[in-house]
């Protein structure tokens, strides 16, 4: 999922603001979006399942919007838990002692069924079965604490990876798991305006400038008296490698770390480990366009574009089911004349089920193609995420069932190959990396519980 925020201390149509910064955030999900906004008094909320400019259109603008907002926050939908309906849309809302609060938030809580137990117990309700709303019930149970403590306090009891941005009328906080699992970054327009958003795209979609990311474990507020920075619990710092593998768009820096480079070391790192001879190095866009290039790069071998994609297509994956997943592969993808003929090698980012794989090597070689060596800039994916990246439960998994041997027989390539989860480090830097869903070393916890239909 993508999230946004913004605390703007000139009142203005912040809905447009948010509606423009929600847009550049679209990659992060398609299934639903929302924006909340209030001008102080009024709070105004609308979302619906669809892509922003299909839940926005101009007469969904003008009803919804305040022209003198202070504090606005969106989000953009994948489905992780929860399934896809439209009650799970989010900003979430609630009334509580503190006001009208609105949330939106990117992860999952891996405690979030037990702490809804335990609510349950005590008599809580629940409307969606959306972790956001247990986050929503911490913070308000919290009655004789302000936003801030009450946020620090539910912070401690929700584990996981997630990071969050939360609204009350008059104040605006964002925060990230202890680990940084899930990105979070803080911009600043020319008219004083704090904006957050999981990535920086959508910092320049609305002309701020990037300030810097939101550390792990911090918690930052701005109101009326500026931007406050709370350290509420500090772990080692374990951001998600398939932000930069995948997920990310390639114009992002995150935690210091640009997203196309370090997709172009990847491929750099790949070539090195996995060399073949071939005539070609042929990109599975768009998610594998930056390996390609650095495995180009580093093996000499020339980039092409043997595949074209239909640009009006979306992202295959993020559709919700195996056959609108493999309809989709052929709305969105045909070959070009660069491959025929030509020995290739075909660069993509990760194999998760391997269907995609064996419909895009079919792809190739029924245009002509005499070879196909496959080469992925991530390991296997032998795991599942529960930090929110949707890469499927642990039986679809491709590589938590097959050998890599296997996995070549059934994509039908001639040759396949990985990166190494060492070589993945070395290209990516920075600090420490989550990359459980290729090892299985989870930092951030797992959850106990799993089917929240067994609660309530
Ligand atoms: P497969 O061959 O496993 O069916 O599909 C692999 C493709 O799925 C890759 O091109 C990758 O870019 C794409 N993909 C799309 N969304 C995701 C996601 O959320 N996680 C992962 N791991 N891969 C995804
Ligand atoms: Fe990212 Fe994989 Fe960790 Fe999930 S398990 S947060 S996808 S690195
Ligand atoms: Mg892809």
């Amino acid at each position: 999922c993508g999230v946004f925020g913004v605390y703007s201390p000139v009142p203005q149509d912040l809905a447009w603001l948010t509606y423009l910064g929600l847009f550049a955030l679209q990659h992060r999900g398609q299934e639903a979006a929302g924006i909340c906004v209030s001008n102080g008094e009024k709070l105004h909320v609308h979302k619906d399942l669809g892509l922003v400019t299909q839940v926005f259109d101009e007469r969904q603008m003008a009803q919804f919007s305040l022209s003198d907002a202070r504090v606005g926050i969106g989000h953009v939908r994948y489905s992780t838990t929860g399934s896809n309906l439209a009650f799970n849309a989010q900003p979430l809302t609630t009334r509580t002692n503190k006001g009208i609060l609105g949330l939106a938030h990117n992860g999952n809580f891996v405690n979030a069924l037990e702490v809804r137990a335990e609510m349950l117990h005590e008599g809580a309700l629940f409307q969606t079965t959306n972790d956001s709303e247990v986050m929503l019930n911490l913070i308000a149970r919290e009655s004789t604490k302000d936003l801030v403590e009450a946020t620090a306090h539910a912070m401690q009891r929700l584990k996981g990876g997630y990071a969050c941005v939360l609204m009350s009328r008059t104040q605006l906080l964002g925060f990230r798991d202890p680990n940084g699992v899930r990105p979070l970054v803080i911009g600043q327009r020319e008219d004083g305006a704090y904006v957050l958003a999981s990535e920086p795209c959508a910092l320049y979609a609305v002309g701020a400038r990037l300030l810097r990311d939101v550390a792990p474990g911090e918690l930052v507020s701005i109101d009326d008296t500026g931007l406050h920075s709370l350290m509420v619990e500090q772990h080692v710092p374990t951001p998600c490698s398939f932000e930069w593998i995948y997920f990310a768009r390639s114009d992002s820096r995150l935690d210091g770390v640009d997203v196309h480079e370090s997709r172009i070391r990847m491929g750099e790192q790949l070539a090195r480990e996995k060399a073949v001879e071939a005539d070609v190095v042929v990109p599975v866009p768009d998610s594998g366009i930056g390996a390609a290039i650095g495995y180009a790069r580093e093996s000499g071998i020339p980039f092409d574009y043997g595949l074209y994609k239909n640009p009006y297509a979306g992202r295959t994956f993020i559709a919700p089911t195996q056959e609108a997943r493999e309809l989709k592969v052929k709305m969105k993808l045909s070959p070009t004349s660069a491959i025929r003929g030509k020995r290739v090698i075909l660069v993509d980012d990760s194999i998760v089920r391997g269907t995609t794989s064996r419909q895009i090597v079919n792809l190739l070689r029924d245009a002509g193609a005499t070879e196909v060596h496959f080469r992925v800039s991530s390991p296997p994916i032998t795991h599942p995420c529960f930090y929110g990246i949707d890469t499927a439960a642990r039986k679809e998994l491709v590589a938590s069932t097959h050998s890599i041997q296997e996995i070549c027989d059934l994509i039908g390539a001639d040759s396949l190959a990985f990166i190494s989860e060492q070589g993945l480090r070395d290209a990516i830097g920075g600090p420490g990396l989550c990359s459980a869903c290729f090892t299985g070393d989870y930092p951030a916890g797992v959850p106990l519980l799993n089917d929240v239909d067994k609660l309530a």
